[in-house]
């Protein structure tokens, strides 16, 4: 009778005596190395008839526990198209800022601390005289994005109180931050005025009664209504909430501190605007427009930003000291605005002219159509990039980039497959699916020799075979 051979596997311990098993030991230790073994072993006995020699099962173990150690949270190389991607982590902070960060990481500071007094100091300190000096707000806070910014202001002003909002502005904007639900867990009673496209002085007006908290106005960011519409100019609405001792608070969301017209690009109201404007209050993302990393800010009137310093809540919301320093560094650049397009990489990003990245998409085509073969036309197209995170959504920015089509019957499956294997490179290259393309745009490639360079590790069978 023929019996299966039966799979008799080294044991764990005889692979951990290998010398094949020394580097996993010395670089992972040995109650990680031991586990790795063991589920290697595991997984053979269940899928493998034959025992694998120990040099292999020592292989495997260690290949296990290297993919165990990659970040989850790694570089990727941004082709979508999008400078301000939500997904991809919004704005890349300037060398400034990042120097200041490690600076903060490696040592104490006076983050809290007054240096020439000795004694305890206020953390918002360290960027609260930049924003009045660019803004010319009386004071200002920040907490730890524009959502919290809207929370901790409604929560103040609008608890238990109305807050006035006209229905063309109760937005969402992507990541479920949707206005109303804000305003709910924020403890206030949404008072909505107007209709999706006309809201008049006089609707608000009327809604204004002894529980009315604060009137609010709300950047739409990621859309706009066109056509018969009408909104009342915040300059009529801050007089309004002025005449009945209410404070007018006007959310920006993207937060822009200095005219982009300057370099071409679409005017954005500035948060010096808004407080001219008559805004009490102005809330924005600085890792939108503004180029730094992940907050809120708030500016406006000094008794107002004094009262949000004492809500709770705002010790639940601050910015920790990493934070603070690279607002501290990215703020002090547009005290020189000449030099912020080189220096800012959002605004450097946005400001790559078309005909240098149509030169750029020249000097890489190449070597994409190279690597995929002749089962690809691969060619060179005008693009429209987006800013991106709501802000200036109508704003396009004219692009180069490069498509990837299968020179075969068009496939959606060879364009997801093409699109995965450039997701699985050690620096994931992310692009988007258009008409039949799979579509680079190279606003944001700037490190091309990266990019080229790990273009020979695409899986092979992306090539001729898929089209
Ligand atoms: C983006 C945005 C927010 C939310 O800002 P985060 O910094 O992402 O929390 C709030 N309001 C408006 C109008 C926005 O555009």
């Amino acid at each position: 009778m023929n019996r299966p051979e039966r799979f008799r596997p080294p044991s764990v311990d005889e692979v951990l005596r290998s010398p094949h098993c020394e580097l996993a030991l010395a670089r992972y230790g040995r109650p990680a190395t031991t586990q790795a073994v063991r589920q290697v072993l595991e997984q053979m006995r269940q899928a493998e008839p034959h025992p694998a020699p120990v040099k292999a099962i020592a292989e495997r173990a260690l290949a296990r526990l290297e993919d165990r150690e990659r970040p989850s949270q790694r570089p990727v190389i941004n082709l979508t198209g999008t400078v301000l991607h939500t997904n991809l982590g919004r704005a890349l902070l300037a060398e400034e800022a990042i120097d200041a960060v490690i600076a903060a990481m490696r040592s104490p500071t006076n983050l809290e601390y007054d240096i020439e007094a000795g004694k305890r100091g206020e953390r918002d300190a360290h960027v609260r005289d930049l924003v009045r000096e660019l803004t010319g707000a009386e004071d200002a806070l920040l907490v730890n994005n524009n959502a919290s910014a809207v929370l901790l202001v409604l929560n103040t002003f609008a608890r238990e109180r109305e807050a006035i909002v006209s229905r063309g502005e109760l937005i969402e904007i992507g990541g479920a931050f949707r206005m109303p639900d804000i305003m709910a867990r924020a403890g206030a009673i949404l008072r909505e005025v107007g209709t999706t496209n006309r809201t008049h002085l006089r609707d608000y007006a009327e809604a204004i009664g002894s529980a009315t908290g604060l009137i609010m106005k709300v950047h739409t960011s990621n859309y706009m209504v066109q056509g018969f519409t009408a909104a009342v100019e915040p300059a009529e609405l801050a007089a309004l909430a002025h005449q009945h001792d209410l404070p007018f608070v006007d959310d920006l969301g993207s937060g822009t501190l200095i005219d982009l017209a300057r370099w071409g690009l679409r005017h954005e109201k500035t948060v010096q605007d808004a407080l001219k404007g008559g805004a009490d209050l102005v809330t924005f993302s600085g890792d939108k427009l503004l180029g730094g990393p992940q907050a809120g800010f708030i500016a406006g009137r000094k008794e107002l930003v004094a009262q949000l310093a004492k809500n709770p809540l705002k010790r639940a919301l601050r910015l920790d000291k990493l934070r603070l320093a690279a607002h501290e560094a990215t703020l002090k650049l547009y005290r020189n605005p000449d030099r912020l397009a080189d220096r800012l990489p959002t605004l450097r990003l946005f400001t790559r002219p078309a005909a240098a990245l149509r030169s750029l998409a020249e000097r890489v085509l190449p070597h994409v159509a190279n690597v995929l073969g002749s089962g690809w036309i691969v060619e060179i197209a005008d693009c429209s990039s987006q800013i991106g995170s709501g802000a200036l959504p109508l704003e396009t920015l004219p692009s180069a980039g490069i498509t990837m089509k299968p020179s075969g019957k068009a496939s959606g499956a060879a364009l997801d497959k093409l699109a995965a294997a450039f997701r699985a490179l050690p620096l994931p290259v992310i692009g988007r699916i258009a008409q039949g393309a799979l579509v680079f745009d190279l606003r944001c490639l700037e490190d091309e020799d990266a990019f080229i360079r790990q273009l020979r590790m695409l899986k092979p069978e992306v090539g001729d075979a898929l089209a």
